[in-house]
């Protein structure tokens, strides 16, 4: 079998899908001297998408490895997390540094370090061909190009995973997402005073509301020039609400989600109106004040497996974790880099090192989703009769909430290690004692990163 790429010449490698996790495998593979294309379908810059992000220390050094220059100005450093009741009291309070920057941010930086010519919009893979030594994607309109390698990056609803591995297929989780970002000029002085600088929970029954600053427009993060983002996570009936939910004003159905210009203006009313009856009316105030909120169907995401043939699945593409590890780009990360050093350290030889990708991070795939699932239980439980739930399910503590939603370390070498250091029983207790033992720590050298 001829797993080298051609003798004299660099591995030619096809990336489908340009969004984050495309870009940082493409940006990755191309410095260490791959021949890499990109292959986006949209025919736009995806710049609008998306919003504020909660990033962890791993992504900062791998975007480090592709931009040495970043500062902080890639995002906003927030220390201190509350919990507010329905009257706008702090009840809880802890401090968990973290550092939350924004989809369009981290896009565009990423976008501007890979050569314009080598990414390719408006171009729709359609399926994939291979012989023991080659792929061929074959696009809409017939074009084929070949390579020795096909990154598949094109997220949760993968066109590669479902021709390959058609039997994996997003579990919808039974909540969505709400999410918006407000401008900081726009938000009252005294609500700015109180919430502005904090990562900040309001908890009504059967529901999570979480809400942080992020970089403003242009990516500004001087202050009176930032954003404020919330993330609502609402129990939401896949077979009634949902669909409405996805179904515009004129009465045509858009999947399992739906432009967010299009949403019906009654939904977003709801919304407001849920916000000011069951949130603090701080962030009642940040939904009423959002222009245009919109929403993610939550789900879950394994994929049997990371790698056929000369095909490797990477970030959503492979596994797809909810929101509440705030693990998505980084992991799309950690999936690049490992990818691209395995090659590296193959000698190009990619059969040897798309076996290493499979054996790194299938396991943390896994164990990522099944993080993100315990986090979400209370949320996914809420459309089962009260009867039926476990006592985890019946209520959330916010002391735990605080610690773990988010987390900047929840990082799964880390939970075994922690698991193993001290041989108990209890792993989860050890987790979060050996977490923030090393938080002040990984803080460090965030900053370290951030500031050399
Ligand atoms: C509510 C919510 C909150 C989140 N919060 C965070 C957070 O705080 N921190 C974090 O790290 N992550 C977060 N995430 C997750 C994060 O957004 C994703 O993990 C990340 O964007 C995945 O990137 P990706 O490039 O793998 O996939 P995608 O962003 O889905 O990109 C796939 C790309 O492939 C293209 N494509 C698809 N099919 C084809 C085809 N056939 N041919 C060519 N191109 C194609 C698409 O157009 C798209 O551009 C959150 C997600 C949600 C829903």
């Amino acid at each position: 079998m001829n797993s080298q790429a051609a003798p004299g010449r660099p591995p030619r490698v096809l990336v489908i899908g340009g969004s984050i996790g495309g870009l940082l495998a493409a940006n990755l593979l191309h410095r260490a001297g791959c021949d890499v294309t990109v292959f986006e379908r949209a025919e736009e810059d995806l710049a609008g998408r998306g919003a504020g992000i909660s990033a962890h220390h791993g992504l900062l050094a791998i975007i480090r490895r592709i931009c040495p220059q970043i500062d902080q100005s890639i995002g906003v450093e927030v220390s201190t997390r509350i919990c507010l009741d329905r009257g706008g009291r702090i009840t809880h309070q802890t401090e968990v540094p973290q550092f939350m920057s924004a989809w369009g941010r981290i896009y565009r930086l990423l976008k501007a370090a890979f050569p314009a010519a080598r990414y390719r919009c408006g171009m729709q893979l359609e399926r994939v061909e291979q012989d023991a030594g080659s792929v061929t994607a074959v696009f809409a309109g017939g074009l084929r190009i070949h390579g020795d390698l096909l990154v598949a990056a094109d997220g949760m609803r993968s066109t590669v995973r479902a021709q390959l591995m058609p039997e994996a297929q997003p579990v919808y989780a039974g909540y969505v997402a709400w999410r918006g970002i407000v401008d900081e000029r726009d938000i009252p002085p005294a609500i700015h005073a109180e919430i502005f600088e904090r990562y900040t929970f309001c908890l009504p029954e059967g529901e999570m509301m979480q809400s942080y600053p992020v970089p403003g427009r242009d990516d500004d993060t001087r202050p009176g020039h930032r954003g404020y983002n919330f993330v609502w996570y609402r129990p939401t009936d896949e077979h009634v609400l949902l669909p409405q939910l996805c179904t515009d004003a004129a009465g045509r159905r858009h999947g399992a989600s739906i432009p967010p210009p299009l949403i019906r203006s009654e939904f977003i009313a709801e919304l407001k109106a849920t916000a000011h009856a069951t949130l603090a009316p701080q962030i009642a105030e940040i939904v009423a004040r959002t222009a245009e909120p919109f929403f993610h169907a939550i789900c879950d995401l394994e994929s049997p497996r990371l790698t056929h043939g000369r095909v490797a699945l990477l970030g959503d593409a492979a596994f797809v974790a909810r929101p509440h590890v705030g693990m998505g780009i980084t992991k799309a990360g950690l999936d690049a880099q490992c990818l691209t050093d395995a090659i590296t350290q193959a000698g190009g030889n990619i059969d040897a090192a798309l076996a290493r990708y499979e054996r790194e991070r299938f396991q943390f795939g896994t164990r990522i989703v099944a993080e993100a699932r315990r986090l979400g239980a209370y949320l996914q439980a809420q459309l089962k009769p009260r009867a039926e739930r476990t006592a985890a399910e019946l209520q959330q503590r916010p002391e735990v909430v605080l610690r773990e939603i988010g987390s900047p370390l929840v990082d799964i070498r880390d939970l075994e290690s922690a698991t193993i250091m001290t041989g108990t029983s209890q792993p989860r207790l050890i987790h979060h004692a050996y977490l923030s033992r090393v938080v002040a720590k990984r803080h460090q050298i965030w900053r370290d990163t951030v500031e050399r």
